[in-house]
């Protein structure tokens, strides 16, 4: 109620009628917060006991003073203008001032002052109560210092923080945390680096708290421009207090968790280029096998095709002259034991164990592998990996073969004389349970009637000519069957030729 309102009330409420006037005078006196009693002008009438404690003037020192005698004239003028402002309007007014004790040492007041309003509605007197605060403000500059100084500390570390509450909101970071966030160009890189390291981190910090605690796991993160960034990550559990009224008595902790992000992209790198040389290596000793095993498995291909003309003539001989039948017949068989040497001898890839992989760092190594050919065919590279991916379970030699195949495939199809659109596109997604790879080219593509042969033995689109040649395609639905996924061929949103690739992540490789 507005003090003018109740100024305007019978001035005995039943509760008054049973309080002696005495008993008000000596509350009053007794309390222990500096109480004053001004006229309207501030000149004080009465002043407490705790006021003389708190001021150092005793009450017939300061009776008859003004309040501004303890001004230490440092507190902003626009303060007491605004505090006027309000007491003129006859609203209460709180706030914090410098005083002068008398003795001249200063304290901070933490003041509130309210009109005494009259039955005709006019400010007769203000109520001041005050009490010394300089040492809750000290306190409270100790927190905010140390709190400044651990803010500046976690902002100058070289590794980024992030302290997520138990609904995995960010509740605390520093600079190199807000670095990564423009960086890296996600929402909340402490969300992406939890799905990447620990994929039901959400529901176990709910649920499970200390299930979520690891240290240095390594996440990559792929982004469509930029190298791959490599960050280590460490989780730890903390105890996060609740600064809510109903803690105030019994202090329950809430599990927050503290990730520690340090970027270790230089030296994967270099471990990444030792390990690409080393990987170039390898892939062009497998071509180089695959080549003869293609080469000689053609040739075994092509020499059916006689022989079983030959099988057909003994048949036909074998009624009007036997003789050379037999000759004929011999002659067969020696051949078929040749051919059957040969089919021994064609080379076996090595068998691969199973390990997990990631489908975006095999990627990568292939579009560094193809670089130089990319380069010299003059094909610009679009590369949209997804942010992070799920592993899968497969062999990294083969489905670093089977994706070579695909982009040499493109290199080839575009590589074209004349050809002017030569864009190759990478993408990589989840979807449905699925990891899906599209590799999109801008070359002529492959006409639909073709579509379902391509995957044939020694087939080629080259040249229209829809002779068999070579085993490209035949080798890669192999190696994404032995995986337990599907490949598919389509057109490419330019016109070209769209392989996509789907694995199921729970597959079980063959
Ligand atoms: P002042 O000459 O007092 O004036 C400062 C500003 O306030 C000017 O803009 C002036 O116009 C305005 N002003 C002053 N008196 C009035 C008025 N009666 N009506 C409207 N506007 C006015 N000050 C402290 O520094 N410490 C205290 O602990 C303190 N306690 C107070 C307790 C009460 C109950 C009251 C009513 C006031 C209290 N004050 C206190 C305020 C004090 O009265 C002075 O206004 C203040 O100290 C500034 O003093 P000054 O001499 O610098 O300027």
């Amino acid at each position: 109620m507005p003090v003018a309102e109740r100024a305007k009330q019978p001035p005995s409420s039943p509760s008054r009628l049973l309080l002696p006037p005495e008993a008000y005078r000596q509350a009053v006196d007794q309390a222990d917060l500096a109480i004053s009693i001004t006229d309207a002008k501030a000149n004080i009438l009465f002043a407490n006991e705790a006021f003389a404690r708190v001021t150092g003037y005793t009450p017939e020192e300061i009776i008859g003073q003004n309040e501004s005698v303890l001004s230490n004239h440092t507190t902003p003028d626009s303060l007491y203008k605004a505090m006027w402002a309000e007491l003129s309007a006859q609203r209460p007014w709180s706030g914090k001032l410098l005083n002068r004790k008398k003795s001249g040492d200063l304290y901070l007041a933490e003041l509130t002052i309210s009109p005494v309003v009259d039955a005709a509605g006019k400010t007769t007197h203000f109520l001041g109560m005050h009490r010394d605060i300089t040492e809750l403000h000290r306190l409270e500059r100790v927190v905010r210092n140390q709190k400044k100084l651990i803010e500046s500390v976690i902002d100058s570390a070289p590794m980024a923080f992030a302290l997520l509450d138990q609904n995995g909101r960010v509740i605390l970071d520093n600079q190199e945390y807000k670095k990564l966030v423009s960086d890296l160009h996600v929402k909340e890189p402490a969300h992406t680096l939890l799905d990447s390291l620990l994929p039901n981190w959400a529901e176990a910090l709910a649920q499970s708290p200390e299930q979520c605690a690891f240290a240095n796991r390594e996440a990559r993160i792929d982004r469509a421009t930029g190298r791959p960034r490599w960050l280590s990550v460490s989780a730890s559990l903390i105890d996060i207090h609740s600064d809510c009224a109903d803690s105030y008595f019994c202090a329950v902790g809430q599990p927050g968790l503290l990730l520690a992000i340090s970027d270790v992209t230089s030296l994967r790198e270099e471990q990444e280029k030792a390990r690409a040389a080393a990987l170039q290596a390898v892939l062009a000793d497998e071509e180089r096998t695959a080549a003869i095993r293609e080469g000689l498995s053609a040739a075994i291909f092509r020499l059916e095709e006689p022989m079983n003309v030959m099988a057909s003539a003994v048949s036909v001989l074998q009624r009007r002259d036997p003789a050379s039948a037999g000759v004929l017949q011999q002659a067969l068989a020696a051949s078929r034991e040749h051919m059957e040497s040969l089919r021994q001898v064609i080379p076996q890839s090595p068998q691969e164990i199973v390990v997990r992989v990631n489908l975006n760092e095999i990627l990568r190594d292939v579009l560094e592998i193809c670089t130089p050919r990319l380069l010299g065919a003059g094909v610009t590279v679009d590369w949209q990996p997804a942010a992070t991916l799920p592993p899968l379970l497969g062999r990294p030699l083969q489905l670093r073969m089977l994706f070579k195949a695909l982009v040499d495939n493109a290199i080839e199809a575009m590589n074209i004389k004349g050809w002017k659109r030569r864009e190759l596109s990478l993408t990589s997604a989840v979807r449905h349970d699925c990891i899906v790879i599209s590799v999109f080219d801008s070359g002529p593509g492959i006409p639909e009637e073709w579509r379902h042969k391509a995957f044939e033995p020694f087939f080629t689109a080259k040249n229209g000519s829809g002779k068999h040649i070579g085993t490209g395609l035949s080798r890669a639905q192999q190696v994404v069957a032995d995986h337990g996924g599907i490949i598919d061929l389509d057109e490419s949103p330019s016109g070209g030729c769209a392989a996509i690739v789907e694995f199921r992540l729970d597959g079980d490789p063959i």
